[in-house]
This record gives structure tokens, sequence and C-alpha cells, in this order.
């Protein structure tokens, strides 16, 4: 039976991706040895990852000014490196979900945090509008897309302070304007490669700003200044996502990307949302998220939710639950995830809802 992979993270890579990096592991750049076991500093893997650093701002159309460093600890790692770097007295946070929660707290280790609106009193389903920073603030930090909740902020936002954001579970869906932001990060294992990568876009005017001491590797500094080769670099994950990179290339580029997701979320959202059984938990089409799909069943037919999981786990369909703060479903429609994999699992939902 073919399996639809709605994995939230890590979650679905493209074939192209996956197959690219298996031969690699067994024979790397025809050395004939695997990409296992090979010096990061040899001539072969360094040529990979000044490939990756350079095909990454191609497809992003990252401006001059700007680096690109990938390094190790995740997403989580950056909620505090953010600080860390840029952070004297004040920084203000904009609070849409858990993620957003989580930078704020290592933020607090640091100095005051203002936290500009949340949307927790309606379990994060929106995104908070008319809100204003604060101009002595040292840079305002947002979570574009909200993996757990299903929301996301589809515009790159105009402040008058240097605008930072975990962009984990959105980048490369959209065309973004990397020129109105300081700092994009993000773990990669959501839409460009496997767990441990984890990518932090950098504009250089905004460093060397604060005075305290910054730990070597805690430091951008010294990840742009060695071409993120400080220490070793997660080797494979670099490599496969240097084959994503490849591949979003090959396909048009970030508004092919775009509008195919588009495509794959409209199709989701306008089924949900015309079925009898099943709703959105995100109601502003403003604010759903491209990349993860959040439903439930309606109250009426809610003691049938475990039901259609084993029904829509026969069908192939994986790993669809919502997250434990939500409940219910979520259909992650990542990048590498083809639109017959939707309408596969509309069709699930349209027989189970006949069969009631
Ligand atoms: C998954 C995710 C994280 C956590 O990433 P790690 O790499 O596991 O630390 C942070 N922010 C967002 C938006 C995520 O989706």
């Amino acid at each position: 039976m073919k399996k639809h992979n709605f994995s939230a993270g890590p979650s679905i890579l493209p074939d192209f991706t996956i197959k690219n990096t298996a031969e690699a592991v067994l024979n790397f750049a025809g050395t004939g040895l695997s990409l296992l076991e090979v010096s990061h500093r040899g001539k072969e893997f360094v040529a990979v990852m000044d490939e990756t650093r350079a095909l990454f701002k191609e497809v992003l159309n990252v401006p001059a000014g700007y680096e690109v460093v990938f390094v190790g600890g995740g997403a989580s790692l950056q909620f505090c490196m953010v600080p860390y770097n840029l952070m004297n007295k004040k920084a203000a946070y904009l609070i849409t979900g858990e993620w957003a929660n989580k930078a704020a707290k290592e933020a607090k280790l640091f100095g005051e945090v203002v936290e500009v609106a949340s949307s927790k009193d309606k379990n994060f389903n929106y995104i908070p509008k008319g809100w204003s920073v604060p101009t002595d603030a040292d840079y305002l930090h947002i979570t574009t897309n909200n993996t757990i909740y299903g929301t996301e902020i589809k515009k790159d936002l105009d402040v008058n302070i240097p605008l930072v954001a975990d962009a984990s579970s959105d980048i490369f869906s959209r065309p973004m304007d990397i020129s109105k932001y300081a700092i994009v990060y993000g773990g990669a294992q959501k839409n460009l490669a496997p767990a441990g990568l984890t990518f932090a876009i950098v504009r250089e005017d905004v460093l060397g700003k604060v005075e305290r001491p910054i730990p070597t590797m805690l430091n951008y500094k010294t990840h742009m200044e060695k071409e993120s080769m400080f220490n070793t670099p997660p080797v494979l994950p670099v490599y496969a996502a240097l084959q994503t990179l490849k591949w979003l290339k090959q396909n048009g580029g970030l508004e092919v990307m775009h509008k195919r997701n588009n495509e794959k979320a409209e199709l989701l959202y306008n089924a949900i949302d015309s079925s009898k059984m099943f709703k959105a938990t995100v109601n502003d089409a403003e604010d759903r998220s491209i990349m993860n799909v959040c439903f439930v069943m309606k109250d009426e037919y809610a003691e049938l939710e475990k039901e259609f999981q084993a029904f829509a786990s026969s069908k192939g369909m994986v790993d669809i639950k919502g997250h434990r703060s939500v409940g219910g479903f979520r259909a992650s429609i990542y990048n590498a995830m083809p639109i017959e994999s939707v309408k596969a699992l509309i069709d699930v939902m349209n027989e189970f809802t006949k069969s009631h």
C-alpha cells in the first residue's frame, strides 16, 4: 500500500533528496568511500558545503550583506543564540504559539521581554493584529509558521526595529523578502533536510552591538568567518539539504513551490470547510497555514475521532494525529508532498463520512 507521509517533522522529503543521499552514503562523489566516513575538510565535502551555501542564497534570493550559516542544536538553540547576540536590554516577542513561547522564555534570561501580543486566549488559533512594536527594543521576534497550531504569518512584516523570524516550518515554501529581516533561522527537518541541521540567515550589520562576551560556539561571527566549518558540521544533513535545494531549483524555484503549496492547502481547507464531519481549528483564511492544516471532528462526531484515526492509517495516511495541545488531526503538507497525497487524504475523509 502506498504511504502518504503527513508527519509534522522530521517530515517528507523529495525522493530526489533521499535517493541521492542514499547513493552518497554508499559512494560519495566517486571517492569509493561513504559520505559517513570522509573528512569534512576533504575537498569533496568542502565543495558540498560551499555549493549548499551558494544555492541556499540563490533559491531564497538572499541579498548582499547577509551570510547563511549552518550549525547544530536545532531551532531551539537559536532561541538562545538570538538574544545572546542581539539583545542588550529589551526585546519584543509576538506570542503566537508554543515555539514563540519557548523562544521568549530563553530571551528572558538576557533582559526584559515585551510580549507585543498573544493569541493564547483562543488556544493560538489566530494571528494577533493591530499591535505595536516598542521602538526601544533591540529586535522583534516572530514565528512565521506555527507548526503546532496551524497558523502562519504569510507576509514579510514591515517593522521599524530589526526583525527576527523562526521560519523552521515554512522556509522555502514561498518567496521571502529577506531584506526585511535581521535574522531568519530554523531547524532543517521540516522542509529541507533530515534532523541535525540548523540554518541562520544573518544580516552582518546587526552583530557586534552587545556588550557581553559571547561563547565561541554561540557567536554567529564564528560560523560566518569559518564558513560553517569552525567545528565538524552535520555532514549528512548538509548533503541532503543540497539535494533538496537542487530539487527546488529544478522544479522552478519558490514561485512555483508557493503556487503548488497554495493549491494543496486550498484543496484541503475547502474539503474540510464543506465537510459535515470535520472542521478547521483556524477560521480566518488569512491566518491559515499552508504547511500544517489542523482540523478536528465537529462536536456531534467527536466520539469518532479514534475510529477515523485508525481508518485513515489503514488507508496509508501516516502521522495525521494532531499535536496534543490541539487534539484532532494535523496534515503537514510540506513542499515535497504531492497534491495526489492531499487528494488521497480527502478521499479517505469523504469515504469515512459517507459510511457514518
Ligand atoms: C520544530 C520547530 C522548532 C523546534 O526545532 P528543533 O530543531 O527541534 O529545535 C522550533 N520552531 C518551530 C516553528 C518549529 O516548527
